[in-house]
Formats: C-alpha cells, structure tokens, sequence
C-alpha cells in the first residue's frame, strides 16, 4: 500500500519561515496573508501565486498541509511544483489521513451517488467519477459497460496511481483498466502523456447503451476517453423533438445526436465532423442500431466552411445541433473563442426555417454563461432573427458540480426556437 508521508508524521507544528530555526518536521505549504479568502470557500486550487513559502523539500504529488500566514491550517492538498495550481486541496479536515482508505471511501461515495441518482437506469456508459466535484482533484474515470477509463490530470492522482487501479478494480470489478493520461492540461502539470491498458484486458470491442441506443467506443484512440458522456440527456432531448424534421447536427463525433434524431424519427439527418475515424464509427453506430442509413447524410469537413456551402446552397433545416469542441480552455482565449461562436451560430440561424429549433453549446470553461448568451444574442441579431430561449441545458447527472468549484460546469447549452 502507497501512502502519503503525513499518515506516519506528528501532530501539525505552527509553520515556521526557513531559516528562522523552527522548521517542522515534514514538508508544508505556506500561504501569502490574506491569501486564503479561496480556501476558505472551499475552492480545490491553490495557486502559485498565493504561496509565501514551502516549508521542507515535497517531491510533486506529495500531500502537504497548507497553512495561512499564521500558521494555522487550512487543508491537506497534493503538492505539484511544476504547475501554476501549486497544490489541489484533497481535504479539509485535519484529523483525516490522505491514504488508501481515503480514497476508498471518496470512490464508494461518487459510486453511491450515482446509483442513489439512479442514472444506471439510462445507460451503461457513467462518468464514475468527476474530478474536483467528485472531491478527487484531478481524477476523471468513466465506465463503459465493464471497462473503466481513467484520465489523470494532475500530480495528486499520478502518485495515487496504482492506489487509485486497486481501489476501482475492487470495488467495480471492470474486465479492464484503460488510461488515457493523454489531455493537454498534463503538459501544463509538468506530467507527460500515458495511455494504456492498467489492469486486465481491453475487449476488442467495448459499446455503451444510452436510452437504449448502442454505440461503439472506441477507448484507446477515440477524443477524451473515448465518448461524450455529458450530452447524453441532452441528445435524448433532440431525439424526442426530431419527428419529420429535417435535422443538421455540427461536430457529430460518432453521431451522438445524430443516431436519437433517426430513433425520433427525422426525416433526414446531415452530420459534419471533421475526423474521418469519427464518421467512421458513426456509420458503424448506425447499423449496429438497424435505423435507416439512408435518411443519414455524413460529411467531412470544416463545419465553418460547410455551414457557408450549405448557406449559399440555401439549404434550410428545421433542427440544428451545434456542439463544437472546447474554443476557450481558459478566460484568456475568451475573444477569439466568442468570434468563433458567434461566427457558426449566425450561420446556424440563418440556416433554419422559421419556428426551427437551435440546439447551441460551449463546453468551454473560459466562456460564461452570461457571455455565452450574449453572443448567441449578438448572432440572431446579425442573422436578422427573432429567437427566444426554450431552455437552458448542462451536463449529465453524473457531471455533478461542487458548489465552491463553478470552473465545473463548464458545459452550457440554450435551445432556441427563431420566430
Ligand atoms: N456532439 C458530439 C461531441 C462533439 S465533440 C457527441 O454527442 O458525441 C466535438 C467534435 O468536433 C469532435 O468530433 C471533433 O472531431 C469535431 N471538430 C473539431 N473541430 C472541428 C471543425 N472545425 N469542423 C468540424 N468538426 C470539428
């Protein structure tokens, strides 16, 4: 068993600065003053540039108390010295020791909720576990029938590694352990990629029944872990709006919306991606669901300049869905992501009969969603339509989002229905 140097350490000693003599024995983590106003609230990150000093020599991924200036502690958290988010807090509570046992009891309890959320009911394919909101910082798990896919993203989890296969092994019993370490936020925590299997065997094929439709995952090559399992109550909602309509769904991956609006019974269903492999397993999608490939159209392409083709061939829908990948990773790259949104949902009004449905997402966390209003807004005003907001959507059940952690919704969709 792997366990984390403060479980064998004395009580906490008030933290002390180096060179004054009175170091404690194991290594601590000293905030600025007044820098805690955050973990007061219970926000997870500590950032670097809060940090007074560290007291003592922790290697990354090492938990560590953190102390404010006066020495008084705040919460255990795994400490990472290549990352901007210094350290990512695992508790609150000083009495509790982060090792095996701890992360035993967090894993059982995000399992529990989502078994008391009764959201086996709809699929078999779950988001085990959700990072911060899940109270393990880092650690994204999904299962896909029995396989489970783990993706760590951070120091905390990477040094749990193994801890973290045994704990999920024993407690779900998945026929395989799949990681996929690979998400461009590791370069920014100084943790290269790594992907493979880590416990039994990858099946040749591993699928998900989601309300009933069944698709095809692919686990070791697919974007993110393999699926997009935060859309799944909202693909069901397209699906139950999509009798005779003529449908257009925009970065269709393995044809999420595509395949409940031919279930719902559209009458046709244009779906763009750019990744060929994507299209690919949605064809594959399709027949192993026995819909009718032939009211299915696919194409590869830019969905920024396929929206124009359509547009100057005056093509009209009466659904679309708009669901791109993340523009904004952070507020930094929020005015280039805003221009890039506004920019496919002006096409995608224009693109619509009137009364037609606009189904239209940002999965960024660096767009609000007061902004993410605004330039749906500022779109249907420069497409010359009236639109009213049907309703407004987020992630799955199983996305859960801690109250002290908003970065965690970061999906947001409006429905709109244009005049
Ligand atoms: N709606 C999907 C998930 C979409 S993920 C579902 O329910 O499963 C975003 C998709 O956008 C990815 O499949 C990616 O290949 C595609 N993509 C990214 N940039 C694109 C672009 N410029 N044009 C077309 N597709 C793009």
């Amino acid at each position: 068993m792997q366990r984390s140097k403060q479980a064998d350490t004395p009580a906490p000693q008030p933290a002390s600065k180096p060179g004054t003599g009175n170091l404690s024995a194991k290594p601590a983590l000293v905030l600025k003053p007044d820098r805690d106003k955050s973990l007061l609230r219970r926000h997870p990150w500590i950032f670097s540039g809060a940090v007074e000093y560290i007291d003592g020599a922790p290697a990354s991924g090492d938990t560590v108390p953190v102390r404010d200036a006066t020495g008084k502690f705040l919460a255990w958290a795994a400490y990472n010295a290549d990352s901007q988010i210094t350290a990512r807090v695992w508790s609150w509570h000083e009495k509790d020791v982060i090792d095996e046992t701890f992360f035993r009891c967090r894993i059982a309890d995000a399992i529990k909720a989502r078994r008391t959320l009764t959201l086996y009911r709809d699929s078999n394919g779950l988001r085990l576990i959700h990072g911060e909101s899940d109270g393990l910082p880092g650690l994204i798990v999904d299962k896909y029938g029995d396989v489970l896919v783990m993706q760590l993203g951070s120091a905390g989890p990477e040094h749990w590694r193994e801890t973290l296969a045994d704990i999920l092994q024993e407690l779900c019993s998945p026929v395989c352990i799949y990681e996929r370490s690979d998400s461009d936020g590791r370069e920014l925590e100084g943790l290269p990629k790594r992907c493979g299997v880590l416990r039994g065997t990858l099946p040749e094929k591993v699928e998900v029944t989601e309300h009933g439709i069944r698709f095809a995952v692919d686990v070791a090559a697919g974007q993110k872990t393999g699926f997009y399992l935060d859309q799944r109550d909202n693909r069901a909602l397209t699906g139950t709006l999509s009798a005779g309509l003529d449908v257009l769904n925009c970065f269709c991956y393995t044809g999420g919306f595509s395949l409940y609006a031919l279930r719902g019974g559209a009458r046709s269903v244009l779906s763009i991606d750019s990744s060929q492999e994507a299209l690919q397993l949605a064809q594959r999608n399709v027949a192993l669901n026995g819909f009718d490939g032939s009211l299915a159209e696919w194409q590869c392409a830019d969905v920024f300049e396929a929206l124009r083709k359509l547009r100057d061939q005056n093509r009209k829908f009466d659904l679309i869905v708009l669901d791109p990948p993340k523009f904004a990773p952070t507020a930094a790259f929020a005015e280039k992501a805003s221009r890039a949104y506004k920019d496919i949902n002006l096409l995608g009004f224009k693109l619509l009969r009137p009364g037609g449905l606009l189904f239209t997402y940002s999965c960024s966390g660096g767009i609000s969603d007061d902004l993410f209003q605004k330039i749906i807004a500022g779109a249907a005003l420069d497409a010359g339509v009236d639109a009213q907001i049907v309703k407004k959507l987020h992630a799955a059940a199983d996305h859960p989002v801690l109250l002290s952690f908003p970065e965690g919704a970061y999906l947001k969709g409006l429905v709109l229905r244009v005049a």
